[in-house]
């Protein structure tokens, strides 16, 4: 009886299992040896009357010995490539090209396609939420993981660790509507880390909240009794959530900031000016509170079919969804008074040619919003006076 693990036309080693399903799938960790179980394919054949035991023994010796003399010869620049190429993601396409041409002056060793050299997943295993594919990858897990990379000291001098989440979405390509809703955290260390607690995939925004359900239930339970790491029991605490306006509204299930009962500050009801709402009062102001918020004390302000599930969370539901400073600051407030000064009413705010050059506009260059850079009649208007270096 002979059985044998077989090499797919990849390079990625194959090994039989006529019991046993595949192994579930985990996300690609390239900084641990390229060759795991994600990079084993089921396809070894063997004879029926083989022992499942046997067979599944011989073949990790073979794995074994493969893999072994594997690591004499091509792990170093194996693993060099993977690093390098995840360190300045370089696209999968020119890594596949960067292995041909090495496989055509000598180096047959290494595996023909980024895929397999980085132990790239073809499938994760996901549910069902908010009519969006989702992965939870767990709060505890992810924070342990990601405090091992500071110094022990480090932490063990803290009271306390402070964290931050994010909610938003990304569209992935241009070419079409596949939008990523991560749910993001960041250690507030120094330096930060940023990391995924979950993950919804689909062709548009959640149909619901929840997806927050796990990242709520289990970040509740930490904030409340702490993180058990092996080193004692941490305490967390949460500063913010941060997200953009149209998020933030999902989020916090409320208006939208475009509607009448839209300022998640203010209880001021707005105005339409033929436009667009505004908010003109800036004096004597009723500020929303957490317990306001909570309470629902203007119901307009919010929406009744559903309540946030982060009203679970231990934290303020005000203070701590602070304003969106890129939307509302630097492409909000800023942009505006830019256009104003350019191409605002002539007698009101537009600015002469004079009054621009002694502005220093261009001094402010690299502090301009990017639209606006890209913006030729603005941005000549701006910087006409421009001196020569
Ligand atoms: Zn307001």
């Amino acid at each position: 009886m002979e059985e044998k693990c077989s090499r797919d036309k990849t390079g990625a080693l194959g090994l039989a299992h006529t019991n046993k399903q595949p192994s579930s799938l985990s996300f690609p960790d390239t900084s641990t040896s390229t060759l795991t179980t994600s990079t084993l394919t089921h396809q070894h054949q063997h004879e029926p009357t083989g022992s499942g035991a046997s067979v599944e023994q011989n073949c990790a010796e073979d794995l074994l010995s493969e893999t072994s003399s594997d690591m004499e010869t091509d792990p170093p620049l194996r693993h060099s490539i993977a690093q390098w190429a995840t360190e300045f993601q370089v696209k999968h396409n020119a890594v596949s090209a960067l292995l041909g041409i090495l496989g055509e002056h000598g180096h047959s060793e290494l595996p023909k396609t980024a895929k397999t050299l980085l132990n790239t997943c073809e499938s994760v295993e996901h549910g069902l939420k908010s009519g969006m594919q989702y992965v939870y990858l767990g709060c505890k897990d992810q924070l342990l993981k990601h405090l091992k990379m500071y110094p022990q000291q480090v932490i063990s001098e803290l009271d306390f660790i402070d964290i931050s989440l994010n909610i938003d979405g990304l569209p992935l390509f241009k070419s079409s509507k596949d939008t990523l809703w991560p749910v993001l955290c960041q250690l507030n260390l120094s330096p930060p880390t940023v990391f995924p607690l979950a993950l919804c995939f689909g062709l548009s925004k959640p149909s619901n909240l929840d997806f927050l359900d796990d990242v709520v239930g289990d970040l509740r339970s930490i904030l409340e009794n702490g993180l058990e790491a092996d080193s004692g029991l941490i305490r967390v605490k949460l500063r913010c959530i941060t997200c953009d306006a149209p998020a933030k509204a999902l989020v916090k299930s409320i208006r939208l900031c475009t509607g009448y009962y839209g300022c998640d500050k203010c209880t001021q009801k707005g105005l339409w000016d033929g436009h667009r709402v505004i908010y003109p009062e800036i004096t004597n102001l009723t500020l929303r509170t957490d317990a306001s918020f909570r309470d629902q004390s203007q119901e307009e302000h919010h929406l009744q079919s559903v309540v946030s599930p982060i009203c679970h969370l231990p934290t303020n539901m005000i203070e701590h969804f602070p304003i969106d400073y890129m939307h509302q600051c630097c492409l909000g407030v800023m942009r505006k008074l830019i256009l104003l000064w350019v191409r605002g009413p002539q007698a009101d705010c537009r600015l002469g040619k004079l009054r621009r050059s002694a502005l220093n506009f261009w001094s402010l260059e690299s502090a301009f919003p990017m639209c606006l850079q890209g913006n030729q009649e603005v941005w000549r208007t701006l910087t006409d006076g421009r001196p020569q270096n």
